[in-house]
């Protein structure tokens, strides 16, 4: 080893940045996307329009819609849309508020790099007062469950204030509570309620079926259009021959030999529509294929027969009708059979739907969802989506919050005074940390048109006065009591922003060294000179 070569670890054309520079370059694109969607926020945010590369349009205020949309490249800003993510898949709301608290965090930690306080330092500063924020959120929180209607009315109207549906707030807010009520059992399960969307008539038009719609049409044309008190058989296997029985070579000789296979074919499929009928079942929804002919049998028979149903929606059908999902028709039998009062197709904006309505009690239930054009029923959805993730997690977790910035405000006061009793610089991490989370307050503020330094010095003399529901009155730029003006949230929204904002911030926070590989492995010349340093 008399010659000192360098060693060299990675390709030539991989790039790479450190330390300073590398907090930096991430902590500018995390608030980038914290910019991008700032202005959304609250029931007075704007929309966006997101326009992709084949000219499709969405409009919406929705922050994980938006993120989804506008294909994020930098791996940090990417770092930050998961934020969204997780927060949709937990709660399914806050997603913009996550990603707003995240990039706040980022930027005030940027000012204490400044002050040459190590990453390290903030990080574990970060985590105690994310800690610390989630203890206090589940202290000023109430109980609530099924029986607080009115309370949970307040919750769907939150989530949907704002968005495309406020002309129908009320209508659609009752429509999301009450299918919640009608599924819940020990537990809330959302999955229980399907969402239909048909472009058409207004908002206000959209229902809630006591029962599962499927956007398709009887098999047959003679099956009946329409059947009262049906009892359903619900099956995941075809009506048809199975594969291997068509396959079996047969070598027909004579014509004899021909009509005798197509007999047999035929008894085969007679024989299972047969065992549908016996069953007692007026209706057969199929997750798979139904053969032409046993369509026929089924029609005569006077059954009306869905084929190619998903199995989720098979599913939701099982839980409307109290019915049996069936795989062996042999067994099938009475006690398998779901029950609707109802059974029809029907025809929405020329598009024939079947209607599985009337279910005694139902456990899963369709809501229909209308508007004038396709945007808006998107949009009506997602707000749907939000307000039913919201009540369900008010049920599930029991416990809700007031909103309008009033938690957020409340939460950096105590976490101020937490930050006193802590020693050394973790102190000026659990400050930046309590501060950032006035970033909600403020900009729910400046997206009213209010002034954001008059509302927070307000709000916080309230604060300070124990008034820790005292949130912003967006409408008449006052400060106001949030929980009396019934602006509800459920605390889930909150302590999942909050950490999964801290958790991303502090997973930044720790990079110091990007290496990027080269995009394009080809141009990396072989067995070429070391480059220089
Ligand atoms: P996110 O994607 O974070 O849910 P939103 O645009 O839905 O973003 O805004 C949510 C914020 O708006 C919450 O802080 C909530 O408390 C606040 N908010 C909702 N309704 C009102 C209202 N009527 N008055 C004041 N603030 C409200
Ligand atoms: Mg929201």
């Amino acid at each position: 080893m008399t010659d000192k070569q360098p060693v060299y670890i990675l390709p030539e054309d991989a790039q790479r940045t450190l330390g300073k520079d590398a907090q930096r370059n991430n902590i500018m694109a995390a608030k980038i996307v914290a910019e991008t969607v700032r202005t959304t926020l609250g029931p007075k945010g704007m929309d966006k329009m997101l326009v992709d590369p084949y000219n499709n349009v969405t409009i919406t205020n929705d922050g994980v819609t938006i993120l989804d949309e506008i294909a994020v490249e930098h791996p940090t800003a990417k770092m930050i849309v998961e934020v969204a993510k997780t927060q949709e898949n937990e709660v399914g709301d806050g997603t913009t508020t996550a990603v707003i608290i995240a990039g706040e965090l980022l930027k005030n930690a940027e000012k204490l790099l400044d002050e040459k306080i190590h990453p390290t330092v903030i990080t574990r500063g970060y985590r105690l007062a994310s800690e610390k924020a989630n203890k206090i959120l589940n202290e000023i929180a109430e109980d609530i469950n099924i029986n607080d209607q009115e309370l949970l009315k307040y919750i769907a109207e939150t989530a949907m204030t704002g968005k495309g549906v406020e002309s129908a707030k009320d209508k659609i807010s009752d429509i999301c509570l009450h299918a919640i009520t009608q599924v819940t059992t020990e537990k809330t399960d959302k999955d229980n309620i399907k969402i239909e969307k048909k472009v058409g008539e207004g908002i206000e038009d959209s229902e809630l079926i006591k029962g599962i719609v499927i956007d398709k049409e009887r098999t047959h044309s003679e099956m009946p259009k329409k059947l009262e008190n049906a009892n359903v058989a619900l099956i995941d296997i075809p009506l048809e021959i199975k594969d291997t029985e068509i396959d079996a070579k047969i070598q027909i000789s004579d014509p004899a030999q021909l009509q005798s296979f197509l007999d047999k074919e035929e008894s085969i499929l007679k024989e299972m529509t047969d065992r549908i009928n016996d069953s007692g079942a007026k209706v057969v929804i199929c997750q798979k294929g139904i053969d032409d002919m046993a369509q026929y049998f089924l029609a005569k028979k006077g059954i009306f027969a869905l084929r190619r149903v998903k199995e989720s929606d098979m599913r939701k059908i099982a839980k409307a009708t109290s019915g049996k999902i069936v795989s062996n028709l042999k067994e099938l039998s009475k006690e398998d059979l779901g029950f609707a009062g109802l059974v029809e197709e029907r025809k929405i904006s020329n598009e024939k739907m079947t209607f599985i309505t009337k279910c005694e009690n139902p456990k899963a239930v369709t809501i229909l969802v209308r508007g004038g054009t396709e945007h808006v029923v998107d949009e009506v959805e997602r707000a749907i989506t939000d307000a039913l993730g919201d009540i369900t997690a008010a049920l599930n977790d029991g416990k809700i919050v007031a909103g309008a910035g009033s938690p957020e405000m409340e939460v950096s006061k105590q976490l101020k005074e937490y930050a006193h009793t802590l020693s050394g610089r973790e102190q000026l991490a659990v400050l930046a940390f309590a501060e950032a989370l006035e970033i909600i307050p403020k900009t729910l503020a400046e997206n009213a048109g209010l002034d954001p330094i008059d509302m927070l010095t307000e709000m916080k003399v309230k604060h300070d006065n124990n008034e820790k529901w005292a949130g912003i009155d967006v409408y008449n730029g006052k400060i106001v009591n949030s929980w009396d003006a019934k602006v509800l949230e459920p605390l889930k929204v909150k302590t999942q922003a909050i950490k999964s904002a801290s958790e991303v911030a502090e997973l930044i926070l720790r990079i110091d060294d990007i290496i990027a590989a080269s995009t394009n492995g080809q141009e990396i010349p072989q067995g070429g000179m070391p480059p220089m340093m």
